[in-house]
């Protein structure tokens, strides 16, 4: 093992040299269940997404966070680095090939290889109805939030095997219980349980696990279509379901994708499991 790590860590420390990556590495996180593994998060530079990239690089892990904009890849990896963690940063549209591409090409080249995926990035363009949206509209919610993790994923898979990896997709609530007015976006997240358990039947025999992280209402930009004008007792009221009294934080959906990336949920695949205060399906 050691050999392998020391590998990474020269590999990370060669990307200080720049391009389009940012590199951190204080050698903080060296010890913790994910240690010497490397995770790419999508979408990781703001809301769930970042809050799982810092919990899994607190956990031990060298992560590659990324986003659609340079700036906020540069303030996301800053932070992570003011608190001491082993992060990589670079631009990725998930949508785009060229994208995708060059994040793999991140990966393969400073980190050797991956253990872990967690696609966050999810887009939401439209508030109305589901007969109402138009045909641009149902490309960008299928293209970003269903197939690119598929297709990211596809790119990645070759640098993950052997490694006894994890992937994390993030589904919404609302694939259990649709939001009115969300209707591409509820069908889009339903899509994301059928490509969790149609990957952790494929992938099994590699010994990769596919599991599927089901938020609530988490306060974060994203969410605020659900909240806006309304008070957080007011949207506990509406969500009769918010068992727990509150609106969920970006952190409270953290722990559950480091645990599911960890060897603790080695016997864990194909599920898909709510972070929700309470979720209403069985
Ligand atoms: P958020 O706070 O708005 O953060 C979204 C992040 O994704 C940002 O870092 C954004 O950075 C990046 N991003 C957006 N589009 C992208 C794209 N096409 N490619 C790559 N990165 C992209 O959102 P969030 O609330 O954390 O949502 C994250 C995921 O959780 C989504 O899949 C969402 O459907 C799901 N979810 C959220 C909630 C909730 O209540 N918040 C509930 C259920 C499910 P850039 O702008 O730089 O790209």
């Amino acid at each position: 093992m050691l050999p392998t790590v020391a590998c990474i860590h020269r590999g990370l420390f060669r990307s200080c040299a720049g391009l389009s990556v940012r590199m951190i590495s204080r050698g903080i996180g060296q010890k913790g269940i994910l240690a010497n593994r490397v995770a790419v998060v999508t979408g990781s530079t703001d809301g769930i997404g970042f809050a799982i990239a810092r919990r899994l690089a607190r956990d031990g892990a060298h992560v590659v966070v990324s986003s659609r904009k340079q700036q906020n890849v540069d303030r996301a990896v800053a932070a992570l680095q003011g608190e001491g963690l082993s992060v990589v940063g670079t631009v990725c549209h998930v949508g785009k090939a060229e994208d995708r591409e060059r994040l793999v090409d991140t990966v393969v080249e400073h980190c050797g290889g991956l253990d872990f995926l967690v696609c966050s990035a999810g887009v939401n363009p439209l508030v109305g109805s589901t007969l109402g949206a138009s045909e641009q509209v149902w490309d960008k919610i299928l293209e970003v939030n269903v197939k690119a993790p598929a297709l990211m994923l596809s790119q990645l898979l070759p640098h993950m095997e052997k490694r006894g990896g994890a992937v994390i997709l993030v589904s919404s609530v609302s694939a259990y219980v649709p939001h009115v007015e969300l209707g591409p976006y509820n069908i889009s997240k339903t899509a994301l349980l059928g490509l969790t358990r149609t990957l952790s039947l494929e992938l099994a025999p590699k010994g990769i696990r596919v599991n599927c992280l089901v938020p609530g209402i988490i306060k974060t930009d994203f969410s605020k279509v659900v909240r806006t004008g309304a008070s957080e007792s007011e949207i506990i009221d509406m969500c009769s379901v918010l068992l727990l009294s509150r609106i969920g934080q970006p952190e409270d959906c953290a722990g559950l994708v480091s645990f599911l990336c960890s060897p603790d949920a080695s016997y864990i695949t194909g599920e898909n499991i709510a972070v929700a205060g309470f979720s209403s399906r069985l």
